[in-house]
């Protein structure tokens, strides 16, 4: 397994995937490329057996599918999220500071690490929404270059500030972005001049701040990566990887891409959101399924949410659970929790091992520490739509929702090969507690 290679094609999915609109955009070009054919929610749907399909919701989540054969056992699928915590830029964004200094109006999206947004080259990227003759259109803009920064304060009028420091968004997050000129609204001058529209042309705008370090190898050995965005674009690569690489032969395989995971899930292309049954459905009504042969497909169906985990910190070791610690290049992390924040049991945690054991590679489990609370992921929350048995996984990382966040070289290859399984696999349950495992 040459993990190089795979993380060189990572990199490039990193780097050019400043956000959820971005990354869903980068994967459907993948999936055309390799001939899959996009659908659309809003047409209907010819399916075929032997074909693979994908389509989109906000153009921000992604479910793309192959149908080995008609008479199909269940759906082998795996759930990442494409979202990451990061600043959004608010409308009417500019905000000028004695006359001379601009900066950007922006908010919180998700639960970041504050502390290492600032002192580092920052740029802009996200959807416009432009007037057309009969109606709107979207354009995704990315100002590829190193436009902005938020500047620390010097410690000289800070003397506290490494006794620990509480960041406020609206105070201490502002980027500067020029000085101030003759002009006014430089910000949606540029935006509008990228995206080839007249300002006065654009309605709308979802855009947000990026960090502009591009992904990277360390270590001695090379043996770590470090990048934005590995939560969760790292799992949701791998997954789209596997896909591409597996042969299914009795399962539907379906790779899901969800946005909004960082603010719960709770959006129309969230986990929460009916995107995945809807789609599920319409594959068994477009292959010929009556409403009961569709819930026997579901409960021979098999989920993993893959969802990045933490690594034992180097500094912070008593931070992890005494006896299920996972460490960077070691694997999958299978990820328990009692109160099921999780969604791994013993059914779904065996299933999960023996697919690792069939792709050989290694996993290891992680819990959290019983007097610490833990952060919640997608699992849980998409068996209120569609309830299955789930595995809940990740790759193991450090500095999670930092803006820069540090991995092992190796697991995303161990992920790919494992998604390969997985949807080149079925799981035909009995109804008794007993599974059979095709691969
Ligand atoms: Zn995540």
């Amino acid at each position: 397994m040459n993990y190089n290679h795979v993380n060189k094609e990572l990199f490039s999915f990193l780097d050019r995937s400043p956000n959820a609109f971005f990354a869903v955009k980068n994967m459907c070009d993948v999936l055309s490329k390799a001939g899959m054919t996009r659908l659309y929610e809003g047409a209907s749907w010819d399916l075929e057996a032997g074909k693979g399909y994908f389509v989109t919701r906000n153009d921000s989540a992604i479910i793309a599918f192959r149908i080995p054969k008609a008479d199909y056992t269940g759906f082998q699928i795996m759930a990442s999220h494409c979202d990451s915590p990061v600043f959004k830029i608010k409308t009417n964004a500019e905000i000028t500071i004695d006359k001379q200094y601009v900066k950007l109006n922006v908010e919180k999206y998700g639960g970041m690490l504050c502390a290492p947004w600032l002192d580092r080259p920052l740029s802009a990227a996200g959807r416009v929404i432009v007037r057309t003759e009969d109606g709107i259109e979207t354009r995704l803009v990315n100002i590829d270059r190193d436009l902005m920064i938020i500047p620390n304060l010097a410690i000289h009028m800070n003397r506290q500030v490494n006794d620990g420091y509480k960041f406020n968004a609206q105070v201490d997050m502002l980027p500067l972005f020029c000085e101030k000129g003759e002009e006014s609204d430089a910000f949606m001058g540029l935006i509008a001049s990228e995206a080839g529209v007249a300002a006065k042309d654009i309605l709308d705008t979802d855009l947000f701040l990026y960090n502009r370090m591009p992904a990277v190898s360390l270590g001695l050995n090379g043996e770590f990566i470090a990048s934005g965005r590995l939560d969760d674009l790292q799992c949701a690569f791998a997954s789209l990887k596997g896909f591409l690489e597996s042969s299914p032969k009795d399962s539907v395989a379906v790779h899901c891409v969800f946005d909004n995971e960082e603010v719960g899930s709770g959006t129309k292309q969230g986990a929460a959101s009916t995107f995945l049954k809807d789609t599920l459905h319409r594959i068994g009504s477009a292959m010929g399924r009556t409403e009961e042969e569709y819930l026997m497909s579901i409960a021979s169906s098999f989920l993993v949410s893959a969802d990045n985990a933490h690594a034992v910190h180097p500094n912070h070791a008593d931070k992890t659970d005494p006896t299920n610690r996972a460490y960077l290049n070691k694997g999958i992390v299978i990820k328990y929790s009692a109160n099921q924040k999780y969604t791994t049991d013993a059914v779904s945690g065996a299933i999960m091992r023996v697919i690792c054991e069939k792709a050989g590679v290694p996993y290891q489990t992680f819990t959290n520490r019983s007097d610490m609370l833990g952060g919640s992921t997608l699992g849980n929350i998409s068996q209120s739509q569609v309830a299955l048995n789930t595995v809940d996984i990740g790759l193991p990382q450090l500095a999670m929702h930092s803006p820069y966040e540090t991995a092992g070289a190796k697991d995303t290859a161990f992920l790919v090969e494992a998604a390969k399984v997985l949807f080149s696999s079925s799981v035909e349950g009995t109804g008794n507690g007993n599974y059979k495992l095709r691969f």
